[in-house]
């Protein structure tokens, strides 16, 4: 504790009083993420500027105390949560968009910018910043590159890596590396800046990041697609991805997501016959080729005997149905309050085989369960939902055993894009390679041989 006190002091002197907050409100503000744990730190720094993050990093391994960066707290996986106690780093104030330059299209930015921010400041210059995690609205920069996030858009657009250009990283021991910089193609050495993005804030700390802005796209549709029969979504969904349309995003929701979320019966569309899924498609690019895509999206829909479908050109009434998409997760709250949120990716031929065995066992165990998320990559967002925390608290290990079981076994992902954290340290070993564990383990020794930044992650 003396040592703590100690390391708290010297931050105050070098970074300055008006940064560093130790009482109890500040802890406690800060020992949260979306899972309903709670874990406090010693103390809390929001620097100004990559300097600041050089003298927190170096006090930090001076007095050998854990550090842990934090965006907006949004993780689903306890990614920014301080296992050890120690300093927890806030982004907050290092959320300067430095520059956007339109020639090699990129955007220069600190770590705590909110990702809709740059994309509204992108917007202002013709371009766009594809990778969307439904917490785009307050999730940060250097949030989405640790958890390498991933968003509504990934299926033809792809995910936060493929948009990372170049980085600055401070490591635990203060030294600051230089990696990329404004070109999309380089070979030269070892891949670091995709081995930090990703890594859940083990490695280094992001102080900037150069994304990749690509051309707007000019004109969006969609396409809403009701089932009546439970999994014949994934037989249609197959027939769009094979036909050589490429949609932007196609989202999928269950029978209990739909009887949670109440905007849905405001849609005639959803009220002519009972549903047990709905899908949406959409399509980006100029007019005409996504004009072109409808037709071949309807020619699917026709083969497959769908009728009751709809598409949209105009662009507030696409708005009002993604309104639908984005209401399911706080819907669900009416069903359960308390929820275990697993994240996984499947093998599309093996969705129907996964889904029917996992809900399965909900049905035999009496637990309401609601599935939702990426059909277009596969990823879906399985929901176990409980009245009470303790009921979640019993029930947790004997859910996450079986989900990782049967998605191990349908060649799945334990995580298609919140990552480990803590939630999941316990499983990542079951899906990973021996040698590719060691490797892991000796990377990061060798980029944090104390085992001080963000302790407790990834691995038990
Ligand atoms: C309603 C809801 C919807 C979501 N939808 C999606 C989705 O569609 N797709 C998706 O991928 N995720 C989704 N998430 C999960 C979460 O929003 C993402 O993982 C997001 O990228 C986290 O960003 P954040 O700023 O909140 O980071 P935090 O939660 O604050 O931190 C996440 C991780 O990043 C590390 N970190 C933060 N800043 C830095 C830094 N500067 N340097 C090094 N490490 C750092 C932290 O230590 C932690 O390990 C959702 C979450 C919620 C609550």
């Amino acid at each position: 504790m003396m040592e703590t006190k100690k390391a708290i002091d010297r931050l105050i002197d070098i970074i300055g009083r008006d940064k560093v907050f130790s009482d109890e409100g500040y802890l406690s503000a800060y020992s949260y993420d979306s899972t309903n744990i709670f874990l406090k730190p010693d103390v809390v720094v929001f620097p100004t500027c990559e300097g600041d993050v050089i003298n927190i990093l170096k006090t930090a391994s001076e007095f050998s105390l854990p550090v842990v960066a934090r965006g907006a707290g949004t993780s689903r996986s306890g990614g920014p949560l301080a296992t050890r106690g120690g300093i927890l780093i806030s982004f907050t104030k290092m959320n300067r968009i430095k520059e956007i330059d339109r020639v090699n299209m990129c955007a220069v930015v600190e770590p705590g910018v909110v990702t809709s921010d740059l994309n509204e400041e992108a917007k202002r210059f013709g371009l766009y910043y594809p990778p969307d995690p439904s917490s785009f609205r307050v999730s940060t920069i250097g949030g989405n590159i640790s958890h390498n996030a991933g968003g509504i858009h990934a299926v033809k657009y792809g995910v936060t890596k493929n948009y990372l250009l170049g980085m600055r990283v401070v490591l635990m021991d203060g030294s600051l590396v230089l990696l990329g910089g404004r070109v999309m193609k380089s070979v030269v050495g070892y891949d670091l800046m995709r081995l930090i993005c990703g890594s859940e804030g083990t490695l280094a700390v992001i102080t900037e990041a150069t994304l990749r802005l690509i051309p707007r796209p000019e004109c969006k549709a969609l396409v809403v697609i009701p089932f009546e029969r439970e999994y014949e979504w994934i037989e249609t969904i197959q027939h769009i991805l094979q036909s050589g349309v490429l949609p932007c995003s196609i989202e999928y929701m269950d029978s209990m997501c739909i009887s949670a979320n109440k905007r849905v019966s405001e849609y005639a569309i959803f009220n002519k016959q009972k549903i047990e899924s709905i899908v949406f498609v959409e399509l980006d690019g100029n007019r005409k080729s996504v004009e072109f895509e409808i037709e071949k999206i309807k020619g699917i829909l026709n083969l497959n005997n769908r009728k009751d479908y709809l598409s949209s050109l105009d662009t507030s009434e696409i708005e009002r149905f993604w309104d639908i998409r984005r209401d399911i997760s706080p819907s669900l709250n009416s069903v359960g309050r308390y929820r275990i949120a697993d994240d996984v990716s499947i093998p599309l031929s093996n969705l129907k085989p996964a889904m029917i065995e996992l809900k399965d066992f909900a049905k035999e165990n009496g637990y309401r369960i609601a599935v939702f998320g990426h059909a277009g990559d596969s990823n879906l967002h399985i929901n176990y939902l409980f009245d009470s925390q303790s009921d979640m608290e019993q029930h947790f290990e004997k859910i996450m055993d079986r989900i990782s079981e049967v998605v191990l076994r349908y060649n799945g992902s334990i995580s298609g894009e919140h990552g480990i954290g803590i939630l999941k340290r316990n499983y990542s070993e079951k899906e990973l390679d021996a040698n590719a564990i060691r490797l892991m383990k000796e990377i990061k020794k060798i980029f944090d041989p104390k085992g001080l930044l963000n302790p407790g992650k990834i691995f038990k």
